[in-house]
């Protein structure tokens, strides 16, 4: 169970950021997950209700997912596109000559205190 694990790491960066600012109680987690990174929003949801609720900190707190769109930068004619429409392979120049430039981040983006 990836997004368990993935959860886990959310929780101790919460923690730690609630910790240092003295926070009591969190009511919202908002993260950014990108299109093509190997997080699943709906199970991560699941697995972060679970875990979340076993934590006084976290009781209730909500996880709000940013989806992020997923873009391919191309060398080969400077341009960006759709990256789970085209792969690897430009549509513009038909290059393989590209990149990821978003749409892989798993990211705590905002925390949300009552
Ligand atoms: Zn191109």
């Amino acid at each position: 169970m990836h997004e368990l694990g993935i959860v886990f790491y959310i929780i101790r960066d919460v923690k730690q950021v609630a910790e240092e600012n003295h926070v009591q109680h969190v009511s919202a987690v908002v993260m950014d997950i990108g299109e093509v990174s190997t997080v699943v929003p709906h199970l991560l949801s699941d697995c972060w209700r679970w875990a979340a609720d076993k934590e006084d900190l976290l009781k209730g707190c909500e996880l709000k997912v940013n989806l992020i769109p997923a873009v391919t930068h191309c060398d080969g004619c400077g341009r960006e596109y759709e990256t789970v429409s085209y792969g690897k392979t430009c549509p513009h120049c038909q290059s393989e000559n590209t990149w990821l430039l978003r749409g892989n981040e798993v990211e705590i983006k905002q925390i949300e205190v009552t």
